[in-house]
């Protein structure tokens, strides 16, 4: 627990907190009154975070409520950084063709490389929590990443990358790096690329969580059913010995055992209903934290040929983290590397962008006309559950 220890050293240090360290791990603070106040502390607070604690310390942990009550201490300092990378310039790329062919997959064109030079990129890297309660609870922590210099969302190189910061050295961008990296997303930008985003990642982070809670709401249900089929079928069966027997005693039985029929399918519909309240799914999703990292890349340059038409994309190199990014992608999330390009303005689209319509079946391109089927207006979201907007053009 010295992680703990040490973020609630330097963060009492901040608050103008006196701090030392004790044995076993401990600390002993002497903290502003108000935070004292706050958290019920002595003027001396002895704190202990290992498993054996110093004398008269107090227990701090990760259980409890201790995590939310040192978060509201930081409110909403540390959620938003500019940093520079410090690194020197990154050589050319030997053998750019061979670099590009890894990831440029664009089954209906060609390209060939243009050029590449060094620069610096922002790179856009942006966490969120995602909190799914059912009879379980699950949280989640999701991260995404752009470069928006190329317009690129980083994919499979997105670890790579936050792992490879981790172990830079850091600075406050430099005038001339920020304005070689070019400036941010506005709002309208950020709100059209990260929510599709955000939308499929927190359905596939929670897809297993939901198969496992349908099987356990089926395992539930097959219970029910089953006991409540047994006590129906029993009385059925009684009811079924008394037909034809005639007499006062027998038709109190029927009536009595048709009563039971009814009452037990009342309580098994009840219990139904129980149970899918007990599983109601509510998934909350909230901003943790965002990073805009300049980093210096080198800048790859393919010339893509369509039929007669010529478009130039950009692609980075990142040395930091020795990745090449996915192709730029007008619609769809473009977190995979197959593109198909389209006739009419050559976009770069998920090979879905370019799929037939399910009105009159004829294909079109959705980042050219993102709305509807060009030829018979059927809407290009119909039928199409995770329908995206599309994505910024390159
Ligand atoms: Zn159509
Ligand atoms: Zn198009």
């Amino acid at each position: 627990m010295t992680v703990l220890r040490d973020f609630v050293a330097d963060l009492m240090e901040r608050q103008g907190a006196a701090v030392e360290t004790l044995e076993h791990d401990g600390l002993a603070v002497i903290a502003p009154p108000e935070i004292r106040a706050a958290f019920g502390w002595p003027e001396l607070a002895r704190l202990g975070f290992g498993a054996e604690l110093p004398p008269a310390a107090q227990r701090i942990g990760i259980e409890g409520d201790w995590l939310d009550r040192f978060g509201a201490l930081l409110a909403d300092r540390g959620r938003y950084a500019e940093r520079q990378i410090v690194l020197d310039s990154p050589p050319a790329v030997g053998d750019p063709e061979r670099l590009l062919g890894q990831v440029l997959d664009l089954p209906n064109a060609i390209w060939r490389f243009h050029s590449q030079r060094t620069t610096w990129t922002r790179c856009l890297l942006i966490a969120f929590r995602a909190t799914a309660v059912s009879d379980e609870k699950r949280e989640s922590i999701l991260w995404m990443g752009f470069n928006i210099g190329t317009g690129a969302a980083l994919g499979n190189g997105l670890a790579r990358l936050r792992a490879a910061l981790g172990d830079q050295s850091w600075q406050a961008a430099d005038p001339a790096v920020r304005a070689a990296a070019g400036p941010g997303w506005d709002a309208a930008t950020l709100e059209a690329r990260v929510r599709p985003t955000l939308d499929a990642a927190v359905r596939a982070e929670l897809a297993p969580f939901l198969r496992s809670m349908q099987r356990r709401l089926g395992r539930d249900q097959a219970r029910l059913h089953g006991y409540h089929d047994d006590l129906r079928r029993e009385s059925l069966k009684r009811l079924l010995a008394l037909d034809g027997v005639e007499g006062a005693k027998a038709d109190a039985d029927r009536q009595r055992e048709q009563l039971r029929v009814a009452a037990i399918e009342r309580e098994y519909r009840a219990k139904l209903d129980d149970l899918s309240h007990n599983y109601a799914l509510r998934v909350t999703v909230d901003w943790i934290q965002t990073l805009e990292a300049l980093v210096p890349v080198q800048r790859l340059e393919a010339l893509i040929r369509r039929r007669k038409g010529e478009r130039l994309i950009r692609l980075d190199w990142h040395p930091l983290a020795r990745f090449v990014e996915p192709p730029p992608c007008d619609w769809g999330l473009g977190l995979t590397a197959t593109r198909l390009v389209c006739d009419e303005r050559l976009h770069l689209t998920e090979p879905a962008g370019q799929g037939p319509c399910r009105g009159c079946g004829k294909p079109f391109c959705r980042a050219c006309h993102p709305a509807a089927c060009p030829r018979c207006g059927r809407p290009a979201s119909e039928g199409r559950a995770d329908a995206v907007e599309p994505g910024r053009l390159g």
